[in-house]
């Protein structure tokens, strides 16, 4: 019988809870299409993650085990899913839009002969689905015309399914053949940062910060915020830290509920990875930036006033101005500049609220205002 397959992918051996949000999309799709919700799980310790993800209100789940998942190959990893979909006739798979699961699944829809799209951030009543693109300038609705379709949804866009029940858990036997590709080794981050792809808040810094010491207050407000740290290329290409932390088209997209971005002008590569965050902050010189014009609270100031802890910035240090962008959203009226003083509005609603630089005020001062909004 057709059935949803929601497909968890582990890290090193480990599930992370946006696996859970699997459960959720599936559940809405199943909803949909009024089909049963079934998991499946592959890697070297499958069985023993299959109880966790199976209690999440799926009617199967088939744990695909074996040596040769131990580590995460494009290869091995989708004939491992495409033996789950197998053993559950599934006829629509779910797979997280990770670096991993996108790639997974265009390899997983060619072995399937199966319709393919990608950051889905919308299923619809009747089954379709949508996803943004150009930033999310433009949605298209999809309908799948194969009788399989394999689909990955964007981060923090459906509800993380609760454990409510014992899983029901099937082994499937998995035979990876001979093998094109290898793994040859791992390295991982001697770090305690946040995942962006996951974070619900992320303070991003960019080429207003002047150098690698202004990102010692992006990272400062990040940790009273419990939030990741996302950057833009322009800092990212300047070596003031690494690419991991790039947000936009060429980086990683996110889709945190709280989007700080400092010194960042709001070129459209770097809205497409961050544009359907919820509340957007923007601090800038620089009123008429894109960022600062589409921000839900568009904070005008130097960001050395605003995060206590920025170093001191000479003139020569400071950013040069971006060329001006075609894009203009235009859902925030712009901030006028009253010197010293910070302007701080939010839809043009909240005019009263004036943020001070150095004597008065910072958003720094206020992570819990911040983690509320
Ligand atoms: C194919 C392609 C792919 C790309 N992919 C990406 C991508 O994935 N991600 C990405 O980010 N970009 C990407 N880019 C680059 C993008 O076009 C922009 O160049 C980049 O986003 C600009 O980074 P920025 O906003 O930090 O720098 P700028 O555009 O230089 O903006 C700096 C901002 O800081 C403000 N500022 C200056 N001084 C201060 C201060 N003291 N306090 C507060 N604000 C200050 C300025 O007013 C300005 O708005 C891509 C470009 C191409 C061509």
């Amino acid at each position: 019988m057709a059935n949803i397959l929601a497909v968890a992918i582990p890290q090193r051996g480990a599930l992370g809870p946006a696996s859970y949000e699997l459960l959720g999309a599936g559940r809405v799709l199943a909803d949909a299409l009024k089909l049963p919700l079934n998991a499946a799980v592959v890697g070297a310790n499958a069985k023993a993650l299959a109880a966790d993800i199976g209690a999440r209100g799926a009617e199967k789940t088939y744990a695909v085990e074996h040596p040769s998942l131990a580590n995460f190959t494009e290869e091995a990893y989708a004939k491992a899913v495409a033996a789950a979909v197998a053993a559950a006739g599934a006829t629509r798979v779910i797979l997280p839009s990770s670096v991993a699961g996108r790639a997974l699944a265009a390899r997983l829809a060619v072995l399937l002969k199966a319709g393919l799209a990608t950051d889905v951030t919308e299923i619809l009543p009747d089954g379709k689905v949508r996803r943004g693109y150009f930033s999310g300038n433009l949605v298209a609705e999809i309908e799948f015309k194969t009788p399989v379709a394999v689909l990955t949804v964007a981060p923090m866009t459906f509800p993380r399914a609760e454990a409510k029940g014992a899983a029901n858990v099937q082994d499937v036997s998995f035979d990876p053949g001979a093998a094109k590709s290898e793994f040859v080794s791992f390295a991982a981050e001697a770090s305690r940062e946040i995942d962006l792809g996951a974070a619900e808040k992320v303070v991003a810094g960019g080429f207003g910060l002047g150098g690698p010491d202004g990102f010692k207050a992006v990272f400062d407000l990040a940790h009273a915020l419990g939030a990741a740290v996302g950057a833009s290329r322009r800092a990212v290409d300047s070596g003031w830290i690494p690419y991991r932390h790039q947000v936009g088209l060429t980086g990683r997209m996110v889709r945190p509920k709280l989007y700080i971005a400092v010194g960042i002008s709001g070129q459209i590569q770097h809205l497409a990875g961050m544009s359907n965050a919820g509340t957007i902050v923007a601090i800038n010189t620089d009123k008429d930036c894109p960022l600062m014009q589409m921000a839900s609270i568009a904070v005008q100031g130097e960001y050395a006033e605003l995060l206590p802890s920025s170093p001191p910035r000479s003139r020569t240090a400071r950013a040069t101005p971006s060329p001006p962008s075609a894009h203009r959203p235009q859902r925030l009226r712009s901030v006028p500049s009253r010197g010293p003083a910070v302007r701080f509005v939010q839809d043009g609603e909240r005019d009263g609220h004036v943020l001070r630089g150095r004597s008065g005020l910072t958003l720094a001062d206020h992570p819990s205002r911040l983690a509320n909004l």
